[in-house]
């Protein structure tokens, strides 16, 4: 029997499925079970092409609509989304193995967040009036045309609603791939934009890997490119895109500071250290994995911490009981198991964790490490996994320094009860996400992204406007036009 996760066909274009069994074959495993439950085919060439020339031909007419009506149809598959979130969070379940106690709040709604927030500036994308004497200049807002959405695996509906929602909000079409470890969300939303009303080819989806990213990005056509990725594929898609001169938003990898002075409230700081490390595995950009612990409080702090950690519940990620679930695949597991030894060989101390758990799927027990060295790999290195380093510190001069020596610079947090002090280290931290008392919080409200390697450009927000969007200006002149000859 074909479980309930298969997709109709691998791709949505033109506002509907489309399949091409010519393209390399991709498994979808299921995380918690290691069962293969679907299987999409990458694009082919013929179907880029389709897609491209789809979502190239529709933008257009679209960025010819009122901000009023795009938004009205961003705004309506908002309310899809929500109405729908139970079988939208089981899905986002079955593709990524998080547990369904994340995704009913994290994902979709996060999604439908996006689309009605964008869904309400559409409509306020205005330009502006420059008196000049008698002459005048105007300014417009305008869309960048053809855009390309490439996606990485831990949050596939919420990628897919952050980059498509702002894309679509200024008038641009966009072609989607997802990560080709999880294929599946991004055909949902695809879905409902067009049961919402948007008009065929304004969103489009094809799967693949690598290659068929590649193909998406180096096409003439294409006049912007979003990726969230690790670095690496960040400075290849980056030069990629510049070779034809194309806008980018990169949002990419990080090994973020969480710094606790001691006067922090503890629980607060425990509860802020296992959101930013051990949410959704650990498989988050943004998470706080060095965990910088002023010394006077780290034996307490390690104490509640390990005891806290001790409250994971991994299990069923279908059991809305179960708050821990397996890592996406065992690649990745193997990976986050290869940096848990090297963190035993490199001398960090074991407080809790630290083995592959002992049931089906690729589950790794939330582990960590304390006593921590800044050259130590566990602290220089983005693990991607459920694996927090905690490191010492004396003052807040030789923290701040340290938290900064490292290519990142996505996120930061600060725990303490001293607000001078709060402003004056985040003002002081390389970051672009940043919490006080607070750890990971994203709502579409606030700018997200990176500086230093951690990325170029920011998603959400009115922010997001601008990298969505080009001005136009236009002088006028009232009089005659003077000229040397
Ligand atoms: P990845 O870099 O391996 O892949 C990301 C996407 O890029 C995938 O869809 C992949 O198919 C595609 N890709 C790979 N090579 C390409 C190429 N040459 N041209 C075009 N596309 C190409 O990342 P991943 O393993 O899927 O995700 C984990 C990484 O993503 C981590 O580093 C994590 O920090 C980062 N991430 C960042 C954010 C953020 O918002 N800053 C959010 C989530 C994840």
């Amino acid at each position: 029997m074909t479980h309930p996760a298969q997709p109709k066909a691998s791709h949505f274009i033109n506002g509907e499925y489309v399949e091409d069994t010519a393209g390399t074959p991709i498994p979808v495993i299921y995380a918690a079970t290691g069962e293969q439950i679907a299987t999409v085919h990458a694009a082919t060439p013929a179907i880029v092409e389709q897609a491209l020339s789809t979502a190239k031909a529709a933008q257009k007419a679209w960025a010819r609509m009122t901000g009023t009506e795009r938004g009205r149809i961003l705004r309506r598959a908002a309310n899809i989304m929500r109405e729908r979130n139970h079988d939208l969070s089981v899905l986002e379940t079955y593709d990524t193995g998080k547990p369904l106690q994340e995704t009913l709040v994290a994902d979709a709604t996060s999604g439908a967040d996006a689309l009605e927030y964008f869904g309400g500036l559409a409509a306020s994308l205005t330009g502006e009036h420059i008196p000049l004497g008698e002459d005048w200049v105007y300014t417009k807002r305008e869309a960048l045309g053809l855009c390309v959405g490439i996606g990485a695996w831990n949050y596939p509906t919420q990628i897919a609603c952050w980059k498509g929602a702002p894309a679509l909000a200024c008038g641009n079409s966009m072609v989607f791939k997802p990560s080709e470890t999880t294929p599946l969300c991004a055909l949902k939303v695809a879905e409902i934009l067009i049961e919402a009303g948007a008009p065929a080819g304004v969103f489009n989806v094809v799967q693949g890997m690598g290659e068929v990213g590649g193909a998406l990005v180096t096409d003439p056509r294409v006049d912007k490119v979003s990726l969230t990725g690790s670095v690496p594929t960040g400075k290849k898609v980056y030069a990629a895109a510049a070779e034809g001169m194309k806008h980018v938003t990169m949002e990419l990898g990080g090994k973020s500071p969480l710094i606790i002075f001691d006067d922090a409230d503890i629980d607060n700081a425990v509860g802020g250290a296992i959101n930013g490390n051990f949410y959704s595995s650990g498989q988050v950009c943004s998470n706080g994995t060095r965990v910088f612990v002023q010394k006077g409080i780290k034996e307490k702090f390690l104490a509640r911490l390990a005891e806290r950690t001790g409250n994971a519940i991994l299990g069923d990620p279908m059991d809305e009981a179960t708050s821990f679930g397996p890592m996406v695949t065992e690649n990745q597991m193997n990976i986050v198991l290869g940096y848990i030894e090297k963190g035993k060989e490199e001398g960090a101390r074991l407080i809790c964790g630290g083995r592959r758990a002992d049931m089906d799927g690729y589950f790794i027990e939330p582990t960590v490490f304390a006593d921590v060295t800044d050259d130590m790999t566990i602290a220089r290195e983005e693990i991607f996994g459920p694996v927090m380093s905690v490191l010492d510190f004396d003052t807040e001069e030789e923290v701040v320094a340290r938290a900064n020596d490292t290519e990142f610079g996505l996120s930061a947090g600060v725990f303490t009860k001293d607000f001078t002090r709060a402003h004056r280290v985040i003002g002081n931290l390389e970051a672009g996400s940043c919490f006080i008392n607070s750890y990971n919080d994203a709502p579409v409200e606030a700018p997200f992204g990176g500086v230093k390697a951690s990325g170029v450009g920011r998603e959400n927000s009115k922010e997001a406007i601008k990298h969505f969007s080009q001005v136009k200006s236009v002088y006028v002149r009232m009089g005659d036009v003077e000229a040397a000859f």
